[in-house]
């Protein structure tokens, strides 16, 4: 079997987190990528399982020695990176990879595993809706709302990179929308 990953990126707040959560739960050939960070970690993570927890040392001595399949600063101060030995690790148990990625991330991925990748893009129905998603989840400040509303607007720009856009309107038909293009992606 080629050797297949399947990335989703979104703006923050456009139900990314939701709709990979589903296809994992739903595919048993689905494994998800754990990134490595250098941000702290948040209430009930667990280090290995939501991310391989480093200091901001630790990681740039990776980067150094190239251990990254990519990398980006996703936040001032915070680095996201996918291991090599995490891809080599999923892919070793005939699984696909399924990557949570920022956008730029997620680009690069594609240009990376071009056809073995299937690029998929999450937009949420527009940037007021996503502000209003934002405040309704109650865990950032009315700054750092208007701080993401932003970085999605400039990200939104990204869409025309990806092999296919889902518009996450009604959560229901976005789930079942994903699940053809997964079920179609690695049938293929
Ligand atoms: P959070 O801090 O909320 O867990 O994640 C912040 C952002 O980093 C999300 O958009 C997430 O998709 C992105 N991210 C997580 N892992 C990686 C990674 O390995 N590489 C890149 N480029 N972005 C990542």
């Amino acid at each position: 079997m080629d050797k297949k990953v399947i990335i989703f990126s979104a703006p923050s707040g456009a139900g990314k987190s939701t709709i990979v959560g589903h296809l994992l739960k739903k595919y048993q050939f689905l494994e998800f990528s754990v990134s490595a960070t250098s941000r702290q970690p948040r209430g009930e993570e667990v280090d290995g399982k939501d991310y391989y927890f480093f200091s901001t040392d630790q990681f740039e001595r990776k980067i150094a020695n190239g251990e990254f399949v990519e990398y980006e600063e996703v936040y001032a101060g915070s680095y996201y990176g996918t291991l090599r030995s995490e891809v080599q690790r999923i892919w070793e148990k005939g699984n696909i990879i399924i990557f949570d990625i920022d956008v730029k991330g997620g680009v690069n991925l594609k240009k990376l595993y071009s056809s073995n990748a299937l690029a998929v893009f999450i937009q949420p129905p527009s940037i007021e809706e996503l502000r209003k998603r934002l405040i309704g989840r109650g865990t950032d400040s009315m700054e750092a709302i208007e701080r993401r509303v932003a970085k999605a607007e400039e990200e939104l720009t990204y869409s025309d990179k990806f092999d296919v856009v889902l518009v996450n309107d009604s959560l229901e038909e976005a789930l079942a929308t994903a699940e053809k293009i997964v079920e179609e992606f690695a049938s293929r």
